[in-house]
């Protein structure tokens, strides 16, 4: 088995079909997870996963905070705190009450608290705040450690890691043209994050992804200022101080960049945009310097679900990738992933591809 792509889905799949038995050859262009899946905010959050994903990120949200018991003892500093998503205006409680609601059907224990209630959770938020969401299962994690995470626990599974080994295309068989030479491979999962277009298009299959080109700041390290996972209800912000002091200001605001070149600069106005929010949220942001900003690159589907399931009409080839929120849901979604390659039945159900190839041929 050849997994392409080694972020967070492509290491968890890969860990977990070489656990089962599986030769399993690893292959990224770079080192692992250093793109979206070691730049990105680490939150480990219900309140910004889509409704249909709550299921996914409460298994995986477990598996985040005791990464140790079933990854060799690799962690990423996974952190459990309250979240709360904030309503400073009637529009935006309207919006999260009914946010709220939906996720609250899907599992998530998320509850609409007021704005005094809020400020007992987290006494660095505004007072202008009417409502909040709050959920007591939520956290972060420092996505930097994520490799450092599962490398041990992939060698020792046996999983054949090859880092600096792009692939440029796949023949039939599926002989693999890479930048170590040709590789056979009886089966095939492609795991490339915004890649993934591209490495579909190898098998055949047009497949059309969305770049995102998240942008996140980080300020200096400052006296302990919050103690939750901070968003609002529009979904602009995520915020949340590490233990070193430093706050991370995130919530999906675009830079520039494209998948080609990958993230080429800061945009001045979003970098504005989220920390005047941030400031707005937590006022004692005011005081804070920041001290870097910088990119990452998120995929997306046309109809924003995950692409998880087997590649139609290409036998022994499968796929995964696009999740929203997908550091929160990764580790799960590489083993569902692995149960159907495995011929087992998953545990919750795949997302495959083929309402997306039909999509695009009826456009
Ligand atoms: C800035 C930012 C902030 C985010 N914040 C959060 C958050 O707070 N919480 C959350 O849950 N999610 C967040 N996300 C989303 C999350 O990071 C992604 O959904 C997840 O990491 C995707 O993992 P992946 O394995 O699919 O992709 P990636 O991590 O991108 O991995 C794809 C891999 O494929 C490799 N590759 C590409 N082409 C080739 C090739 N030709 N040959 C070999 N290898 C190749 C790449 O080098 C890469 O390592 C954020 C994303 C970004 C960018």
């Amino acid at each position: 088995m050849a997994v392409i792509g080694a972020g967070v889905m492509g290491c968890s799949t890969a860990l977990h079909l070489a656990r089962a038995g599986m030769k399993v050859l690893l292959l990224d262009r770079g080192p692992i997870c250093r793109e979206a899946s070691g730049v990105n905010a680490g939150t480990l959050t219900m309140q910004m996963t889509r409704a249909a994903l709550i299921p996914y990120a409460l298994r995986a949200y477990e598996m985040w905070l005791r990464m140790g018991d079933w990854c060799d003892g690799g962690h990423v500093l996974g952190t459990a705190c309250p979240g709360l998503s904030v309503a400073f205006t009637e529009q935006e409680a309207a919006m999260l009450e009914e946010r709220a609601r939906i996720r609250r059907q899907a599992g998530a224990p998320i509850e609409i608290v007021s704005g005094v209630r809020a400020r007992e959770i987290e006494p660095g938020l505004s007072e202008k705040a009417l409502i909040a969401g709050h959920c007591p299962m939520d956290g972060f994690a420092s996505a930097y450690l994520t490799g450092r995470a599962f490398r041990p626990a992939l060698l020792n599974a046996g999983v054949d890691l090859r880092e600096d080994c792009a692939v440029r295309g796949i023949d039939a068989g599926f002989t693999l043209d890479t930048a170590q030479g040709r590789l056979d491979a009886a089966r095939v999962v492609l795991s490339g994050g915004v890649w993934l277009e591209e490495m579909a298009g190898w098998l055949g299959v047009t497949l059309p992804i969305k770049t995102l080109i998240n942008q996140l700041v980080v300020t200096e390290r400052m006296a302990p200022v919050m103690r939750t996972v901070l968003g609002v209800a529009s979904g602009l912000l995520s915020l949340k101080q590490y233990a070193n002091g430093t706050v991370l200001i995130g919530g999906g605001w675009q830079g520039i960049g494209d998948r080609t070149r990958g993230g080429i600069a800061v945009k001045p106005e979003s970098f504005l945009g989220n920390v005047r929010l941030a400031a707005h949220a937590v006022p004692a942001l005011r005081e804070a310097r920041v001290v870097r900003a910088w990119l990452g690159l998120e995929s997306e589907t046309a109809d924003a679900l995950p692409a998880i399931g087997p590649i139609p009409g290409v036998p022994d080839a499968w796929i995964i990738g696009c999740v929203h929120s997908g550091y929160t849901s990764g580790p799960y979604m590489g083993r569902i992933l692995a149960q159907a390659i495995l011929g087992e039945a998953p545990e919750l159900p795949l997302f495959p591809i083929d309402r997306l190839l039909a999509q695009e041929k009826a456009a």
